[in-house]
């Protein structure tokens, strides 16, 4: 869930008094409560029926496609995205946390393209529209069909170059770290596998592209702010995470070592550990934490 945005390009641009009071008292009620809300409030219900009317995308058996090197992205152009107020901030550093989350919606029964497409538009309205944000605050969406879109503006380009379009989706932490928001409320409701599947290919693509060691990089929200995100059961399942990416890395490697020359344009020597970078979760009080429990 994106509950804090933190600081960034969003919060200069956007100096409106609400935006700042939203820093300064609402950041665990931001986007969290909003994405409580019924997603046909935001208008999904016409936009997945533009989407199916529309779209060459239709059906579920061909949109989650992995090849050896990275998960198959949707593009913004694809879901349709709005224009964001501002590009987003690309650094030229890569993240040195992965940060897990979930999104705090229903837990939808919908796996298809449109619905996954339409998830990604109400996220980024209720960013813009009622955060008042640039644009989407996550780099990546992940549906519980196992659906994989952009999110943030520059996010891919920026993946692909071994940078960081900046975030806003972990309060303090945005400078460092590339969040994934995955569909659904997970405090007790098990984890859809398509959704996991995707989870652990864009975790070892981020891996590889940012040059990280799983076991230290891929974190829960949690971590970071004090949020019941990624909820109870994706959280207990991060060590598994870890532990099926670093597997995947292994392989990967193995095969790069017969020949294959992997990439070599990231550097190889730092510190992803971090270790002064959790905060304890104390920077907001939990305002509203039981709104992120849907079961
Ligand atoms: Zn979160």
């Amino acid at each position: 869930m994106i509950a804090q945005s933190g600081e960034g390009a969003d919060e200069r641009h956007c100096g409106s008094r609400a935006v700042t009071r939203r820093m300064l008292i609402g950041g665990v009620m931001g986007a969290g409560l909003l994405e409580m809300l019924p997603l046909g409030t935001c208008g999904q219900n016409e936009a997945m029926a533009e989407e199916l009317a529309a779209g060459p995308y239709r059906g579920a058996g061909d949109h989650v496609l992995f090849t050896s090197d990275a998960p198959r992205v949707y593009t913004r152009a694809q879901w349709k995205a709005r224009p964001p107020r501002h590009p987003a901030k690309v650094i030229d550093e890569a993240p040195d946390h992965i940060i897990v989350h979930h999104t705090a919606t229903p837990n939808s029964r919908g796996r298809s393209l449109a619905q996954a497409f339409a998830l990604s538009r109400s996220i980024q309205n209720i960013h813009m529209e009622r955060n008042g944000w640039d644009d989407a605050g996550q780099q990546l969406t992940i549906s519980r069909g196992g659906i994989v879109m952009e999110g943030r503006n520059r996010s891919l380009r920026a993946i692909g170059a071994g940078d960081l379009a900046v975030g806003a989706q972990v309060l303090h932490h945005n400078r460092h770290t590339i969040g994934i928001e995955n569909e659904g409320t997970y405090m007790t409701s098990r984890v859809p596998g398509a959704l996991w599947r995707s989870l652990v290919e864009v975790c070892v693509w981020l891996c590889r592209k940012y040059d990280l060691d799983p076991s230290r990089a891929i974190v829960g929200h949690r971590d970071f702010n004090k949020t019941s995100c990624p909820g109870d059961v994706l959280y207990a399942r991060l060590p598994e995470l870890r532990r099926s990416v670093a597997s995947r890395l292994e392989a990967t490697s193995s095969h790069n070592s017969t020949g294959q020359n992997p990439d070599g344009e990231y550097p190889t020597d730092q510190n992803p550990g971090g270790q002064n970078d959790y905060d304890g979760g104390s920077i907001l009080p939990p305002l509203l934490p039981s709104l992120d429990d849907l079961g």
